[in-house]
């Protein structure tokens, strides 16, 4: 496939996700500039995901570290999205290189960062991953925790606390809803106990994000849907 093939094909796909983010929008009441995309390129080399700010794909996201490091180098002119687990040993490197982390799944992880942050003079972005479905498999932390989160955030210095984010369980799209619907409510305890908003509600992928959309996300993830026959 040569690349022009291989930018049609993701126009076209970019298109049928604007329409469905639209449609989304509209049914919950909501603006599609409330929605941000971050292609998820884990499947797909630098080459391909370098097609994308052409076609207006700023915001890419990885789940790997290393993986990140490598695209990021490759693929200039875009913002870098974390969305998979953080281990300690990677954060100095990862820090300067990410828009946004997505996947802060423990206290321990949200002091380490603050710390790499504060010594690099650099703010960084965050987001709480949030198990959702009570599946063991899961990472993250638990509606239950919002004392220990409210206490954990109050001393940060550089890592400012953006909202959360989450990974409904693998099955039929209505059946996410409640999943959605608990991290919202979550947002706006934790809100409420911090006194200030918390803008961010990362949730939604290629199987349901329609209705992460209708439940308030702000930031949906895609792979599949965006890069299916195009991995390499
Ligand atoms: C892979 C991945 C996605 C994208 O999932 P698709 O179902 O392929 O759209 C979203 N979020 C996370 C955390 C992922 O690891």
């Amino acid at each position: 496939m040569t690349d022009a093939e291989r930018t049609t094909i993701l126009q076209q796909r970019l298109e049928l996700v604007r329409e469905r983010v639209a449609a989304a929008c509209q049914r919950a009441g909501r603006r599609p500039e409330e929605v941000t995309v971050v292609a998820v390129t884990k499947t797909v080399s630098s080459d391909i995901a370098r097609l994308l700010p052409a076609l207006g794909v700023v915001h890419l996201g990885e789940n790997r570290p290393q993986e990140l490091w490598k695209k990021a180098a490759a693929v200039p002119g875009v913002r870098w999205h974390l969305i998979g687990h953080l281990q300690r040993n990677k954060i100095e490197r990862t820090l300067p290189l990410t828009h946004f982390i997505h996947s802060v799944d423990s206290v321990r992880l949200l002091e380490a960062l603050d710390a790499a942050a504060t010594q690099q003079g650099r703010a960084s972005d965050v987001l709480l991953e949030v198990n959702t479905s009570g599946e063991a498999s899961k990472q993250g932390f638990a509606a239950e925790d919002v004392d220990r989160i409210v206490t954990a955030v109050q001393p940060l210095q550089q890592v400012r606390l953006r909202g959360l984010m989450t990974m409904a369980a693998l099955q039929d799209p209505e059946a996410c809803r409640p999943s959605f619907a608990r991290l919202r409510c979550l947002r706006e305890r934790l809100a409420a106990r911090l006194g200030r908003e918390l803008d961010h509600l990362s949730m939604g992928m290629s199987n349901d994000f329609d209705i992460a959309i209708e439940e308030g996300a702000t930031i949906i993830r895609l792979g599949t849907l965006l890069f299916q026959g195009l991995e390499t």
